[in-house]
């Protein structure tokens, strides 16, 4: 099964993905879909001996990216981490406590390849979900995960990082070749794109 990744100013991206009642995760379909997905992330992770430092990290990937309109993400657990993954599924993720305790971070996206900015997050959440089997997952998050999981929950919500930049017309933009200079320069950063187009309006 071949996914594709979607353009940024694809419509999927701003719709609400289907939960995923718990008897179709019998469904030969769905798992071909789930593996398909963790594929991709698998092949795009740069972890490990053979990871190439002047190339971004996908640590997660939701359905509606790459065209499936259902509540799937794949996540990296050991987002932050360079040597190893600990690649998850979760089937209608949902967050369902978050910290007052806010945190900013770098934030990239699959859909936006050379887009990048700065994100107030909740420090801490809670999530309910099913893994690929059907078992019922209680999560408590902090820091990287936690930011992950918020970013890829919006996902299924129909909603991307650069929403909640403080500035759209200045989210930082990040070419091919900056990449390994980007990661040490983030917060002076000084090349900007106007994301405004992508924004959706309210
Ligand atoms: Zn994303």
């Amino acid at each position: 099964m071949q996914l594709t990744v979607r353009e940024p100013s694809d419509q999927l991206l701003r719709k609400e993905c289907t939960p995923i009642p718990k008897r179709d995760l019998r469904k030969t379909s769905v798992q071909e879909e789930i593996e398909a997905m963790i594929d991709y992330v698998y092949g795009t992770n740069n972890k490990g001996k053979k990871r190439k430092s002047n190339q971004s990290m996908t640590v997660g990937l939701s359905a509606n990216q790459v065209g499936l309109s259902k509540r799937i993400s794949i996540v990296d657990m050991a987002i932050g981490k360079r040597g190893y993954s600990d690649i998850q599924v979760l089937i209608n993720p949902e967050i369902i406590w978050a910290s007052t305790s806010m945190v900013e971070h770098g934030e990239g996206c699959v859909n936006l390849p050379s887009i990048w900015g700065y994100v107030m997050r909740s420090k801490r959440i809670k999530v309910k979900a099913l893994d690929r089997s059907g078992n019922e997952l209680l999560l408590t998050l902090v820091g990287w995960p936690a930011i992950l999981l918020q970013h890829e929950i919006d996902h299924l919500n129909g909603k991307l990082f650069i929403d909640k930049l403080i500035d759209p017309k200045k989210a930082h933009l990040v070419e091919k070749n900056d990449y390994r200079q980007y990661k040490t320069e983030k917060k002076n950063w000084t090349k900007y794109i106007d994301v405004s187009k992508y924004i959706k309006p309210e």
